[in-house]
């Protein structure tokens, strides 16, 4: 993931998704905001105990810098659970951790501050997901039932389908619980650390997506709390990033 500068913010992109013209993906930072310590600065996440003057503000920010298209955006309420629905309009929708959509100008949108963020794509049926990938989540195959629910509402095959999985708290960092541990495939679990990554590029390609369709971000949330927020490495006290993954309206 390369970081643009835009209007002030740094938004995050994959590099191979970023020659796509119909599609608007990103992830915010924690920079280029207005919340005060420990939400400095670009807080975009409301059930944090920050001003929600200051995080209305840096959602209008943060929006601003995603460039000029009108969406309708579809807000997950976020349980740390396995739900993932298939939506066509914007709106919250509870206890739900991944969306998936075909209609383009809805705005599939998620709060992250270690969890990863998982993208995917099926540039055939013009189908995309966005899931949000925490342990619960990724034990119980959040990414694998999002793409079931692509395949059954939209028609996609596995091998058409791109995936991306976004910066998230890394192998290098992630310290677990030995019941948290003992419910991973051990080579997942090196040393007492979980490597949400692999656990869920593994669940991805066991469904039939490709090896080469995988690309994985090696940043890690706690290893750099300058460009992210980290609820472990900030003591569960820190704001929340966005991502954002869209199929722009034809003009
Ligand atoms: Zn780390």
């Amino acid at each position: 993931m390369i970081f643009e500068r835009r209007g002030g913010l740094f938004v995050g992109r994959f590099r191979s998704l970023m020659g796509e013209e119909r599609l608007l993906h990103g992830l915010s930072t924690r920079k280029g905001g207005i919340s005060e310590a420990p939400f400095h600065s670009l807080n975009l996440g409301t059930k944090t105990q920050d001003d929600p003057r200051s995080i209305g503000e840096n959602r209008r920010r943060f929006l601003q810098a995603l460039g000029p298209d009108l969406w309708d955006p579809a807000v997950p309420e976020q349980v740390h659970g396995s739900a993932v629905h298939a939506v066509d309009r914007g709106g919250s929708f509870p206890e739900t951790d991944g969306l998936v959509t075909d209609t383009p100008g809805v705005l599939l949108t998620l709060l992250v501050a270690d969890c990863l963020p998982v993208f995917l794509l099926d540039p055939k049926q013009k189908a995309i997901g966005l899931i949000h990938a925490g342990w619960r989540g990724t034990r119980d195959g959040i990414a694998a039932g999002a793409l079931g629910l692509m395949i059954s509402e939209f028609g996609c095959r596995p091998q058409d389908v791109r995936a991306f999985i976004g910066p998230g708290i890394g192998p290098c960092c992630y310290r677990v619980e030995p019941d948290t541990a003992s419910q991973f495939d051990p080579r997942h679990v090196r040393g007492g650390r979980l490597d949400l990554r692999g656990a869920n590029r593994e669940l991805l390609i066991k469904q039939g997506i490709k090896q080469g369709s995988i690309t994985v971000s090696g940043l890690c949330t706690a290893c750099h709390t300058n460009l992210f927020f980290s609820h472990r490495a900030e003591g569960g006290r820190t704001g929340r990033m966005m991502a954002v993954f869209g199929l722009k309206k034809s003009r």
